[in-house]
């Protein structure tokens, strides 16, 4: 995975810097515009890997992610697992 400066391809690079850091239901407006965000699996990965505490990255609140990361103690890198699951995706996508 390209660990470079993947913000520029950010879906949220023209929203409000402070859409992403919105509390309760608003949250949910904010998982939106990740959705089809190019960048999400990079973004996910900077969060969980920084155990970076607020807002929503990649799609997952901070509550998702601090259940995630309590889960999975075991994972040092998510930008590796992460862009291994990416890639056995696409491979399971072209095969299948
Ligand atoms: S996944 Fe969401 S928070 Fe991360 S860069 Fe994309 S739009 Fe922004």
């Amino acid at each position: 995975m390209d660990q470079g400066d993947w913000r520029i391809n950010a879906s949220c690079r023209e929203e409000e810097p402070d859409q992403l850091f919105v509390r309760g239901a608003e949250q949910r407006k904010a998982k939106l515009v990740c959705l089809g965000c190019p960048v999400r699996t990079e973004c996910l990965a900077e969060a969980l890997d920084n155990r970076i505490e607020f807002g929503v990255w990649g799609g997952m609140t901070e509550r998702e992610r601090r259940a995630l990361l309590r889960r999975r103690p075991d994972v040092t890198s998510w930008h590796e697992l992460l862009d291994t699951a990416r890639q056995e995706h696409h491979v399971d996508v072209r095969v299948g």
